[in-house]
């Protein structure tokens, strides 16, 4: 099913993310975490292309796994920065041929080690999206960050890049993980004046353990209000406290979104069902399945 189709619907999606495994001999292991995943009954469920120390070579396979297997809708990233158009055009192919019909459309980081964009690559994600728009029926998604992306020189730009983005034909936007709403609401409230008119997915990070969070704002620089900061603080060095507070504050922060009218959650369950089905339990009042 097509995740534009599930988002219309007037009631709270809840959506899961996994990464894919390193190796090959890993690959049966991360089939079992996608069901346990799955077991909880997700509205939808995605796979990373690469990212999170996994590797792209086996999104197509768990995207597979996902959909096929365990029936839940599923949605395969793509990155293009470290590909060419010939490779990203042959994975467009192989998720066609597995029925596959949702992709997430990335950059990805660019490669240190070769200049980009390369002639026969894609420099942003929006040109990605308007080929996978063009090679299939296909609903694409883009990525957007409410504190900015990295590279954009400040959130006015920045939004008048998701705006091509969504012209090339992206059909929602998943944020980047933030531990305050308020700074997701008033990145709402620019999105819309912009007239960005797509379902925006909230991205929820849970956060349990310290070294997590180092490594979180290390690489996408998202501010940690103090509140959260506390936790940690407080419960950093007993990981079963931390996992529970890690647990408890992705929870409020999740129903204060809903509470707000943010109806579709996307969480960064990296590939923990444990921490998942805690979160799922906490809400089974608010997300019915
Ligand atoms: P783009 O949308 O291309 O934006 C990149 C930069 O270029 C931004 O600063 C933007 O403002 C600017 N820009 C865009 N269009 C234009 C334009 N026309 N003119 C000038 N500037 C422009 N990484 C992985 O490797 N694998 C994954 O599976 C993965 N999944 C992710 C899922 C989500 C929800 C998010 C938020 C990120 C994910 N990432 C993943 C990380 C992502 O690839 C990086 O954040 C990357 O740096 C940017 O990707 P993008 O698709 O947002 O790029």
């Amino acid at each position: 099913m097509k995740i534009s189709e599930i988002l219309k619907q007037d009631k709270v999606t809840l959506s899961c993310e996994l990464f894919p495994p390193k190796k090959w001999s890993q690959l049966e292991d991360a089939k079992l975490t996608v069901k346990k995943m799955a077991e909880l009954k997700p509205s939808f469920m995605s796979i990373t292309y690469g990212a999170s120390g996994g590797t792209s070579e086996y999104t197509v396979d768990l995207a597979n796994e996902i959909q096929n297997v365990n029936g839940i809708p599923a949605i395969a990233h793509l990155t293009c920065a470290s590909s060419s158009k010939e490779k990203v055009d042959e994975v467009i192919g192989q998720l066609k041929a597995n029925k596959i019909e949702n992709i997430l459309a990335l950059r990805g980081d660019i490669p240190e080690d070769a200049p980009f964009p390369r002639p026969n690559q894609y420099k942003y994600a929006s040109e990605l999206a308007a080929q996978i728009k063009a090679s299939g029926d296909f609903c694409v998604g883009g990525a957007c960050y409410p504190e900015g992306h990295p590279e954009a020189p400040g959130i006015v730009q920045e939004i008048e890049n998701l705006k091509k983005k969504v012209e090339a034909g992206c059909e929602f936007l998943t944020t980047q993980m933030f531990f305050d709403n308020s700074i997701l609401y008033s990145f709402l409230y620019r999105t819309q004046k912009k007239g960005i008119d797509v379902p925006v997915i909230a991205g929820i990070m849970p956060v349990t353990n310290a070294n997590q969070m180092k490594r979180i704002v290390g690489l996408s620089g998202s501010m940690v209000p103090q509140k959260f900061r506390s936790i940690v603080d407080r419960f950093g060095d007993d990981p079963a406290a931390m996992k529970q507070a890690g647990i408890a504050y992705a929870t409020e922060q999740i129903i204060d979104l809903i509470a707000n009218g943010v109806k579709n959650i996307h969480i960064y369950t990296m590939n923990k069902p444990d921490v998942a089905g805690k979160i799922f339990d906490n809400l089974s009042s608010i997300y019915i399945r």
